[in-house]
């Protein structure tokens, strides 16, 4: 049966604001969940798919990178959001060539982002040709000669970009990344470049490898947990369950964030009996920081545990660890005595008591876990507030220790996977050589674009063709405008997609839309079952099993769809078996096995009962792979947002009913707003201040030293506890804002959570 999609776009006229929740999941999460899978799946679908997610012979929840439990697993292995991805996945509403043909690209980029996901799955490749106003029906053979033309036209690989989206799975990305590199370039940018790039690049530097080490088992042997620039309750929800069961085991939970998130306050767990009754409070203290002054904070902290030393000395600094296995303390310490405390306690707007608290229970815990996310790594300065964050861990002896270590929280599924298997614009030599070795290829060697420079060159007319492995570009890229531009300069765009978004309405001069399947669906390649692979936020790689009949014949899994590009651009002859890799995933996992540092035997491996766990040398034997072959203490000057008089510095962020770019539906439940998406979110006392009264109607222009004015227009100021001069608003509706050269110093991510705006009264057009 195919169900009716919702015509009726966003009237943002409809917005009704609440006051903000005070718990998060519990029945509510519950019901919205089964509301939302059952309108899109109906009762059967729903029941036969919620099922599967999560489960050891299931399919991956598409939503965030959290891990599955190692040991028992319970019926329901999902939160309200891993539901709502799967029923977005799962719709049996279809965007046939019907559809394209009644409706003119024109009109359909009229229509909001919600709106476009909504209609359903997308059943056929489509092609817009120079001049055609509606998309049309391709053979699946004509559109990869289309692609394989048009690459080989171009005077230089390098005119190429390939992105990749974080729910690609590791077969694909691996064929990906050798077809990319076979056809000659390292333009391999990706989703992760604009989010947890900044984590990468600290931690690479300071314990040498890119991840995070703890494993989820290290929640419940953890006593101390803080929680810095993260919304988990909505972004990575099942969080919330490891938090609760490692406050019962002992630990205490620090949570810092500019927004006093629901998730953090309160947590009805919908799995136990508690959940249903009184719910636990997650956050055991709540550090209200100003947006960009984590660094200051983890500097205070580090003052503040030097002088805790001085007090008791051999009590603080874990003097074994840090001289066997560190490099830099005695800089850093130097540095750190040297942290001016006034200036930490104008940076965070904290008070002295809240740092000399949080130092004493730092200073007391045999056992930290420090987690975080965008509202690090989005910050100009991002990488050194990392790696503060890191050093405070070097300096209690945090890492390679049960119950401790670093804990950078991934958005997307396999965001992470993706990096293991060579989806980045500067891999190292040694996996370079590798590949080379394993096919009988050479591969480039020049460093790739990542996803800033790739919008670039596609501006700047040096990219020609853009070739996109799922995701929304446009939408989950900063300044939509230059974006935008930069897409429309392309020759040919080409978006592999499971369902309509923004990025197939803003387009080259020739533009494809390659449908494929989902994780939820059933994988067939010449009659036998496939199953991919992922790798969650902390290492872990198993093996995920769509079952759900394809929507559509004409739907092409990822890896079919790469090796049939690759045969059609390279020919028969060429070294890599692509047709075999397509007939057989378990060929491309022994590939893996022999190029992939840690992945030997996987095929075997990933059939365990959880899979396995990637080696990760710091947090195994303390061992850490740095030029200095020690973990080193990075030394930073202290850096902070100064806002001035008059203007707020804004954090782009999802609402509770988005995942990404994907739209759900339009309720922040937990934030209160309802119905609608164009607000801001802003203090009250900055309301008055600046003379505007709560429900105003307002533009937001942002400011940045390039003489470019970002506007956007017609937002509801919404009166949020935020810190004073901080304000929040949805992205993609705020993107424009995001200037494209405004980004992380040494990591290239696009500063979304620092952007300096001013308030301008909306001025309603004349009838
Ligand atoms: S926590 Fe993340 S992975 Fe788990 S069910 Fe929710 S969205 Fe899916």
């Amino acid at each position: 049966m195919h169900r009716k999609p919702p015509t009726r776009d966003i009237d943002e006229a409809d917005l009704s604001v609440s006051p903000p929740k005070d718990q998060a999941a519990g029945v509510t999460a519950v019901a919205v969940a089964l509301e939302r899978a059952v309108e899109e799946m109906g009762v059967l679908r729903t029941a036969r798919t919620l099922a599967r997610v999560n489960q050891r012979h299931g399919f991956d929840c598409p939503g965030c990178a959290w891990p599955e439990p190692t040991g028992h697993r319970r019926p329901a292995e999902f939160c309200e959001n891993g539901a709502k991805a799967v029923a977005e996945e799962a719709t049996l509403r279809t965007v046939t060539p019907e559809f394209f043909a009644t409706h003119s690209v024109a009109e359909l980029a009229g229509k909001s982002g919600y709106w476009l996901g909504q209609q359903g799955r997308l059943t056929h490749p489509m092609v817009l040709r120079p001049g055609d106003t509606h998309y049309s029906p391709i053979a699946w053979p004509e559109a990869h000669r289309l692609i394989a033309d048009t690459l080989r036209g171009l005077a230089d690989p390098d005119e190429a970009v390939f992105y990749t989206s974080g729910r690609t799975a590791n077969e694909t990305a691996f064929l990906y990344q050798l077809l990319v590199r076979s056809f000659g370039t390292n333009n391999l940018p990706d989703c992760s470049n604009m989010c947890h790039e900044s984590s990468g690049t600290a931690l690479t530097g300071s314990i040498g490898i890119g991840k995070g080490s703890v494993s989820i088992d290290d929640f419940a042997a953890a006593d101390l947990i803080i929680v810095a620039g993260q919304n988990p309750g909505t972004n990575h929800p099942r969080m919330l369950s490891a938090l609760a069961a490692a406050k019962e085991a002992g630990a205490r939970v620090i949570a810092v964030n500019p927004l006093p998130e629901t998730g953090l306050i309160g947590f009805r767990d919908p799995q136990t009996v508690k959940g249903f009754t009184t719910g636990i409070t997650i956050a055991d203290d709540f550090l209200q920081i100003r947006l960009g002054g984590d660094m200051a904070l983890f500097q205070g902290l580090a003052r503040l545990l030097f002088e805790a030393e001085d007090r008791a000395p051999g009590t603080v600094v874990d003097r074994m660890f840090v001289d066997t296995h560190t490099a830099g303390f005695a800089e850093y310490e130097k540095q750190m005595r040297a942290v001016d405390l006034d200036e930490v306690l104008l940076a965070t707007g904290l008070t002295r008591a809240q740092l000399e608290h949080t130092a004493r229970l730092l200073a007391a815990s045999e056992a930290t876990i420090i987690c975080w996310a965008m509202g690090l790594t989005q910050q100009r300065h991002g990488v050194a507030t990392i790696e503060e964050a890191t050093n405070l861990l070097l300096l209690r002896g945090m890492i390679g220790k049960p119950g401790a270590g670093v804990c950078p929280v991934r958005g997307h599924s396999n965001v992470q996977g993706d990096r293991t298997m060579g989806i980045w614009e500067k891999m190292p030599e040694s996996f370079l050589a590798a590949l080379d070795s394993e096919f009988g290829i050479t591969t480039p060697r020049e460093h790739g674009w990542d996803t800033v420079d790739c919008i670039r060159a596609m501006r700047d007319g040096r990219a020609k063709v853009f070739v996109g492995m799922g995701g929304n570009f446009v939408s989950a890229t900063p300044d939509t405008a230059v974006t935008e531009a930069a897409l429309r300069n392309c020759e040919l765009t080409v978006q592999v997609s499971t369902k309509l978004n923004r990025s197939h309405l803003v387009h080259g001069r020739t533009a494809l839309i390659l449908p494929t399947l989902g994780r939820t669906d059933l994988d067939l390649q010449d009659g036998v079952r496939q199953q991919v692979s992922v790798e969650d936020s902390m290492s872990m790689v198993h093996l995920s099993t769509g079952r759900l009949r394809p929507v559509s014949e004409q739907l092409r899994s990822e890896v079919a769809i790469v090796c049939e590009l690759a045969l059609e651009l390279f020919g028969p002859d060429h070294p890599v078996p692509w047709a075999r890799f397509r007939r057989d995933y378990d060929l491309i996992r022994d590939a893996i096995a022999r190029v992939v540092p840690g992945c030997a035997d996987y095929n075997r491996k990933v059939r365990g009962r959880n899979g396995f766990q990637l080696p990760h040398p710091p947090r195994d034997n303390r061992e850490f792979r740095t030029a200095s072959g020690k973990a080193n203490f990075a030394v930073n000057e202290l850096q902070w947002p100064r806002i001035p008089a008059g203007r707020l510095l804004l954090q782009t962020l999802r609402s509770h009913d988005q995942y990404n770019t994907t739209v759900y539906g339009l309720d922040d439940r937990y934030r209160g707003i309802h119905n609608a998406r164009r607000v801001v979110l802003v203090h009250p006392d900055d309301i008055t201040e600046f003379g505007f009264r709560d429900g105003d109607s307002v533009d937001l222009i942002s400011e940045f030293d390039d003489g470019v004015q970002r506007r956007v227009s017609d937002f509801r100021i919404v009166g949020y506890p935020t810190p004073r001069g901080n304000a929040a608003a949805y992205y993609p509706e705020t993107n424009p804002l995001v200037p494209l050269d405004h980004v992380a110093e040494r990591s290239n991510t696009p500063v979304s959570k620092a952007v300096l705006i001013r308030l301008e009264p909306h001025r309603h057009p004349a009838p």
